[in-house]
């Protein structure tokens, strides 16, 4: 179908989980997708998935190689900041590296793509009246809720909504939008690695399931929907929205 025709979106850490689905299904909708991860072997496997992709290896905490990608690129109408990270562990377990690291990666890499991408992206919804919009990875582990272990995460996801809503009320009346995700336990590679690495991971495994009311963890593709919808036109009455897709974590 056509949802997202015409529309030109910039996915990070496109190369497995969330953003891979995500770019699959934006490229589904007729969207031209730029498909970024810093996993180069994983891109070039998307490389050739649908016509509608191209790959470009991006490290979103390289602020030189986001200005050198984005001199390459027609100005954006979607942005999705997917690239995040999870470190295990409460206040305790964080040292001043881990915490750095923690908002470097899902803190300051969205400020840095969306600092280098919006000035094309309100010129274009200038001339083209809106239809810009950028959702921001979050999660249901932010503001939202506490969960244990999840210190400096919880604190960096947090920090992502207030970005957000920062971004929606600064840029409202030039046509952009910008609201933040907050998936549930989704199976992923990375969530893998986590059970894997935990003590008991056939334990942690249904520890994880059990948080979902619903009795299991999302899929990617649970999630991806949620983020066409808000790249779509669809959505151009929602900003600034905190918006959970987490199998009723939050009833
Ligand atoms: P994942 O963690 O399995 O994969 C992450 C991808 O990010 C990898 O392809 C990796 O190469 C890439 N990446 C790592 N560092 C990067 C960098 N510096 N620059 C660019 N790319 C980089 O994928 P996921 O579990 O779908 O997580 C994606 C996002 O969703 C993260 O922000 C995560 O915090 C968030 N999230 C995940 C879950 C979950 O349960 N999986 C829940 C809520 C939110």
């Amino acid at each position: 179908s056509t949802r997202l025709q015409n529309k030109t979106i910039l996915v990070t850490a496109a190369a497995q989980g969330i953003g891979l689905a995500t770019a699959l299904a934006c490229a589904r909708e007729g969207a031209q997708v730029i498909a970024t991860d810093i996993n180069a072997a994983l891109l070039d496997k998307l490389a050739h998935a649908s016509p509608g992709i191209r790959t470009a290896v991006l490290d979103v905490r390289n602020a030189d190689a986001i200005a050198a990608l984005a001199a390459e690129l027609p100005a954006l109408d979607g942005l999705f900041n997917c690239a995040g990270y999870v470190h295990h562990g409460s206040v305790l377990e964080c040292d001043e590296a881990a915490w750095d690291f923690s908002f470097d990666l899902n803190v300051k890499s969205m400020y840095r793509m969306v600092r280098t991408f919006l000035p094309g992206m309100l010129d274009k919804a200038e001339k083209e009246g809106g239809g810009a919009s950028i959702v921001n990875m979050a999660s249901m582990a932010s503001s939202v809720k506490g969960f244990q272990n999840r210190f400096a995460y919880g604190a960096s996801k947090a920090a992502v909504i207030g970005m957000t809503k920062a971004l929606a009320a600064d840029h409202v009346k030039q046509g952009l939008r910008c609201n933040a995700l907050c998936p549930g336990t989704v199976d992923t590679p990375s969530l893998r690695e986590r059970i894997a690495a935990a003590p008991d991971p056939v334990q942690a495994e249904r520890d994880f399931i059990a948080r979902q009311p619903m009795g299991r963890l999302a899929v990617a593709e649970d999630i991806a929907p949620q983020v066409v919808y808000l790249l779509s036109d669809e959505s151009r009455f929602v900003t600034g929205q905190v918006v959970l897709v987490d199998g009723g974590v939050t009833i």
